[in-house]
């Protein structure tokens, strides 16, 4: 079986961020050999969607269940990128029912939470199937190579080519590289990854290349918002107590319900074959130690349902559940950057061909989809200029 391959440029991650630099980078160099090298089994990276086996018909957002555009500072670039996939039909206004439940469990509907303000869009389909539009779009589908459950270990940069080493044994060469995520350059590699050294520090040692020092000393400092989510396969009959048509209604959580629940917020998401899934995210230290710990995951879930069924006993909207419904448990170890953000002129070595996008960069978008688009348009327009 062939192991080695040869390509203009590479990109690691398959991300939203990845997805969308890859689409605009090949847009204006069609002849450009690249590939996009992804550990997971698809596109979507955080904000992707669990379509299982073992639940046919159901797809539920596991990571961001949709995107909100601050841009006050009206940047044109992510402006008209915003505009392109509304026109491509990828995303449409998400009007969708927000509600703050207050210590009352009284609710209001005013937008408050970093991940609601500004405008609301929901993708047409599903998260994963914004990150597969935006990568055939323009026609581009088939331009570029794929390479899913690979998992990138080590980087080298020999003078002439980058040359990057999967688990699996392949090996990938390419004049530039591209990282849309920070692993193979952040602290949390080492365990992660099981290496000495961080591999990006390996393939450019310190005091060769300023950039990429301040880069890796800037991320040095960056933490990581661990999280739960609790995908809730409901049972067939169970809906609202009102009429509610939309695909998708959200409840966030204000501190003192999230202390004692345990939840940041539930969005409920309609399914396709009419169910109504409930995808639940957790951010509380407490909760998530006693989920790693728990001896009986079954005894967690049960947990799950009764805070669950607690939280809504007076509501007026949501129907307790019964204990027999199906739970899946997914856990991020890092699911939002936290802390010291990257400052977008640290996004490519000139010296090194290589760029960097991703959520973890400076910006109003910092650690949320904003930012990831944001700094793959950016890191595009950068590598186009400087290159041609
Ligand atoms: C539970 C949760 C809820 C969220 N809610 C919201 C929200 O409501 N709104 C919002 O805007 N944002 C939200 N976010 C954040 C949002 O999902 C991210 O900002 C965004 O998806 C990041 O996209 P990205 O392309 O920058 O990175 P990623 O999606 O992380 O893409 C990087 C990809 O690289 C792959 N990868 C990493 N290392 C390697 C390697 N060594 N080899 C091969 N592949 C590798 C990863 O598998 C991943 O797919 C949420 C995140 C989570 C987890």
């Amino acid at each position: 079986m062939k192991s080695d391959f040869t390509y203009d440029l590479l990109i690691i991650g398959g991300g939203i961020s990845a997805c969308v630099f890859a689409s605009k980078y090949l847009n204006n160099n069609i002849k450009k050999k690249i590939a996009l090298i992804e550990i997971g089994r698809g596109l979507g990276g955080r904000s992707s969607t669990r379509i299982s086996k073992g639940f046919k018909g159901w797809k539920l957002n596991h990571g961001s269940p949709n995107l909100n555009i601050t841009n006050s500072n009206n940047n044109p670039l992510l402006k008209s990128y915003i505009d392109e996939l509304i026109e491509n039909k990828f995303i449409k206004i998400d009007d969708s029912e927000i509600f703050f439940l207050n210590e009352d469990s009284n609710t209001e509907t005013i937008k408050k939470s970093e991940f609601s303000c500004g405008e609301n869009y929901l993708p047409l389909d599903s998260m994963s199937r914004l990150s597969q539009n935006i990568i055939e779009s323009n026609n581009l589908k088939g331009k570029i190579d794929f390479f899913f459950e690979t998992l990138i270990l080590d980087l080298q940069f020999d003078d002439k080519e980058w040359v990057l080493l999967s688990k699996n044994g392949e090996k990938f060469k390419s004049k530039y590289l591209i990282c849309s995520t920070n692993l193979l350059l952040h602290k949390r590699s080492l365990k992660i990854l099981n290496t000495k050294q961080i591999p990006l520090r390996k393939a450019i040692p310190i005091n060769n290349d300023k950039k990429i020092d301040l880069l890796l000393s800037f991320l040095n400092k960056q933490s990581f918002i661990p999280r739960l989510t609790f995908l809730i396969y409901t049972n067939t009959n169970y809906s609202y107590k009102d009429i509610y048509p939309k695909k998708q209604r959200y409840f966030y959580l204000k501190n003192n319900l999230e202390n004692k629940y345990k939840f940041e917020r539930i969005i409920f998401q309609l399914q396709g074959n009419n169910k109504l899934g409930i995808v639940v995210h957790s951010k509380n230290i407490e909760f998530i130690n006693s989920y790693l710990n728990a001896k009986d995951e079954e005894a967690f879930k049960q947990k799950i349902i009764t805070n669950f069924n607690d939280l809504f006993e007076e509501n007026s909207i949501v129907n307790k559940l019964t204990f027999d419904e199906k739970i899946s448990i997914m856990k991020w170890r890092a699911s939002q950057p936290s802390g010291i953000a990257v400052p977008l002129s640290l996004q490519f070595s000139r010296k090194y061909r290589i760029g960097f996008c991703g959520d973890w960069f400076e910006g109003e978008g910092f650690g949320r989809i904003e930012g990831s688009i944001l700094s793959a348009l950016i890191l595009e327009k950068k590598i186009n200029d400087l290159i041609k």
